[in-house]
C-alpha cells in the first residue's frame, strides 16, 4: 500500500507520514529532504541555487546517506529547497528516486508537494494534510521558540506565506490538491486526532 501525503509548510504532515509510517510498518520517504540535500549540495559547493546545471548534476548525483545530514532541518535550507524545487531538471531527476522508494514490495509512505499529483498518482490512499497559514506560523514559532531561536511571529509567517506562494504558483509540478485526495485541516486538530482522522481514511479504504 503507497500512502501519499501533500501538504504546505508546517502543516502537520511530516509528523502525521512518520506516525502513520510505524502504524502500518511501512518505510517512509520526506520527500522533502531530497530537495533540501540539493540545495545544501550547491551552498557547499559555492554555487548559485539559481544555477540549472549544477543543480541538475547535484539532484542526479544525490547520495542517501546524505539526507541524514543535520544540516538539512533548518527553516533556512528548507527556503533554499523551494528555490531548487522550483527547476524541471532537478524534479526530473528526484522524479525515478521516489518512484523507486514507492516501489518496495511492502508499500510506502511518502510526504511532500507532489506525491499524489505527480510522483504516485496511483497511490491507494492520498492526504492532503493543511492548516491556516497563522496556525502553522504559530506551531513553527513555537517549535523555533523551543530550540532557542528567537525569531518575531511576524517574521515566521511571512516566511511560511512566500514559501506558500513560491510552491503553489511554480509551473514544475505546482503545490496543487490531487483529485482523489482526502483533505486533512489540521488548524483545530492535534497530532493524535489528525493521526485518527488519517488512520479512519486509510483504514476505510483498506489495503490496496
Ligand atoms: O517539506 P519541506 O519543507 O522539507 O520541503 C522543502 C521545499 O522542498 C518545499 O518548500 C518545496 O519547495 C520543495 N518540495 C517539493 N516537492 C516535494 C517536497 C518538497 O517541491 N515533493
Amino acid at each position: 500500500m503507497v500512502i501519499a501525503i501533500d501538504g504546505p509548510a508546517a502543516s502537520g504532515k511530516g509528523t502525521l507520514a512518520k506516525r502513520l509510517a510505524e502504524h502500518y510498518r511501512l518505510p517512509h520517504l520526506d520527500t522533502g529532504l531530497l530537495y533540501r540535500a540539493v540545495a545544501l549540495t550547491l551552498l557547499d559547493a559555492d554555487r548559485d541555487l539559481a544555477d540549472a546545471d549544477a543543480a541538475a548534476a547535484a539532484a542526479r548525483g544525490l547520495d542517501a546517506a546524505f539526507l541524514s545530514d543535520p544540516r538539512l532541518r533548518g527553516s533556512a535550507m528548507g527556503e533554499a529547497a523551494s528555490i531548487v524545487s522550483a527547476q524541471g531538471a532537478v524534479r526530473a531527476a528526484l522524479l525515478d528516486w521516489q518512484r523507486r522508494f514507492a516501489g518496495a514490495a511492502e508499500g510506502a509512505v511518502l510526504d511532500g508537494r507532489d506525491i499524489g499529483t505527480v510522483v504516485c498518482p496511483d497511490a491507494a490512499v492520498k492526504l492532503f494534510v493543511t492548516a491556516s497559514a497563522e496556525e502553522r506560523a504559530r506551531r513553527r514559532h513555537r517549535e523555533l521558540d523551543g530550540r532557542g531561536e528567537a525569531v518575531a511571529y511576524e517574521a515566521v509567517l511571512s516566511d511560511i506565506l512566500r514559501r506558500d506562494a513560491r510552491d503553489a504558483d511554480r509551473a514544475a509540478a505546482p503545490l496543487r490538491v490531487a483529485e482523489d485526495a482526502v483533505v486533512i485541516d489540521t488548524t483545530a486538530l492535534d497530532a493524535d486526532a489528525a493521526f485518527r482522522a488519517a488512520t479512519g481514511v486509510v483504514d476505510g479504504r483498506g489495503r490496496a
